[in-house]
């Protein structure tokens, strides 16, 4: 069922590949992914045979030249089968993009194409420690030699940790201009010298997504890896990263809202009563429940969908409607977990059950970037015509 009416033939394929993996090769090992911390490479493989790496690398290169809307359909997919799966799908998509903005030809030829043709994972490395859910601020700097930059500073939660091919990151400028949004973005590479991994995070949920902080000590990264122009990078933090960081981490969590709800439903038409031989679904209080759950899901879906259509539109109502669109969904994934782990009694509460899982799961939203408070926060700035840092 289309979500809304314009949804192309190419997107509807799109979907397909992507429901496809999830059930054949994402969800049967979802469970394993979260009890091993496993990153979920095998999710990937799939990915790059289907050729859905490429998803946001313009079709000129050999992609499917998908927007927003795109990422949506795909993350939410691959995330309602397995929430590490889809959340660092949905990190190598934010990254394809922010690189396909304003890529040289060399970027075209080093990333864009190999990430099309299934070669190449990439992921975002914007988080510090010092600068927390500010990720428009950077500590990190970088000074230039020899046809290289050297990066000297630490990068915290970085999802794909030590398995992506390279890694889109925040830097200051070479004079170290610090002013908010005034800062550089480099493609470091797996394999630059100078890069160390610390341990994985062990998170209480999302445990597959490998999150594990990069440190950058004297990293040397060619020159011809900065993205776009040295301090011009509020455009690609309000542009690209913010909406597809955003809409990406929506559709993630929206699947796992769904997931839930999947799982709550299948539950309450399973479950029978020994003493009078009813189905829990016979309950007029249970219809009522999951009906409202559904409304919760659904209203939050059309939500996060008109919010990329307009972006994919270049709309002016965009940005307050993408900045929202994650927050509510932080909200609802958390509620709709919770309530859905309440219709499924005392199975759902057993250790490591899906349910159990995908509530740790929805708890990584609303301190995952760019926060619920300051979506908020800058969504209300917007609509009342400040500036929005
Ligand atoms: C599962 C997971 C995966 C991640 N993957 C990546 C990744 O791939 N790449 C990456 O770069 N980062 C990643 N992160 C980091 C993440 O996106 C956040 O940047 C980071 O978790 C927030 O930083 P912090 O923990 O220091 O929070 P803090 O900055 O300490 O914030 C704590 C709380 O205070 C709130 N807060 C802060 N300032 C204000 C304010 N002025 N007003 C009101 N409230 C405020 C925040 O909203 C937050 O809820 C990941 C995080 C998680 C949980």
């Amino acid at each position: 069922m289309s979500i809304y009416h314009a949804e192309s033939e190419r997107l509807r394929k799109l979907r397909a590949s992507a429901e496809r993996i999830a059930a054949q090769v994402a969800a049967p090992r979802a469970e394993e992914v979260d009890r091993r911390a496993q990153w979920p490479s095998h999710t990937f493989e799939a990915l790059a045979q289907e050729g859905l790496l490429g998803l946001n690398v313009p079709a000129s290169l050999g992609g499917h030249g998908q927007g927003l809307t795109g990422l949506l359909l795909v993350t939410e997919a691959i995330a309602r089968a397995c929430s590490s799966s889809g959340l660092s799908y949905g990190m190598h998509n934010v990254a394809t993009a922010v690189m396909a903005a304003r890529a040289t030809r060399y970027q075209e030829e080093h990333f864009l194409e190999p990430i099309a043709r299934g070669e190449h994972v990439t992921a975002l490395a914007i988080a510090e420690a010092g600068t927390g859910s500010h990720l428009y601020l950077t500590e990190t700097a970088i000074e230039r030699q020899d046809g290289h930059f050297l990066v000297r500073g630490q990068k915290q939660f970085v999802t794909s940790g030590g398995h992506a091919d390279s890694y889109v990151a925040t830097t200051l400028t070479t004079t170290g201009h610090a002013a908010p949004g005034q800062f550089n973005m480099l493609v470091v590479e797996k394999g630059t010298p100078g890069v160390e991994w610390g341990d994985e995070w062990n998170g209480l949920g999302m445990r597959g997504n490998a999150a594990r902080a990069m440190k950058l000590q004297g990293a040397r990264v060619d020159v011809r890896n900065l993205l776009g122009e040295e301090g011009d990078q509020n455009w690609y933090m309000f542009e690209i990263v913010v909406p597809y960081f955003i809409l990406a981490m929506a559709a993630t969590y929206l699947g796992v809202a769904q997931a839930a709800l999947d799982d709550a439903i299948t539950h309450v038409r399973t479950r029978r009563f020994g003493h009078s031989g009813e189905l829990l679904s016979g309950s007029h209080v249970i219809q009522q429940k999951v009906a409202a759950l559904w409304a919760k899901v659904e209203k939050g879906r059309r939500l996060v969908y008109h919010a990329a259509n307009l972006g994919d539109r270049g709309d002016e109502q965009a940005l307050p409607t993408i900045l929202t669109a994650k927050a509510e969904i932080d909200d609802l994934v958390i509620h709709v977990t919770n309530e859905a782990m309440t219709l499924g009694g005392g199975q759902a509460y057993r250790d490591n059950a899906r349910l159990a899982r995908l509530l740790r799961d929805a708890r990584a939203g609303q301190v995952m970037s760019p926060t619920t408070d300051l979506l908020r926060l800058w969504a209300g700035r917007v609509l009342l015509g400040l500036p929005i840092l």
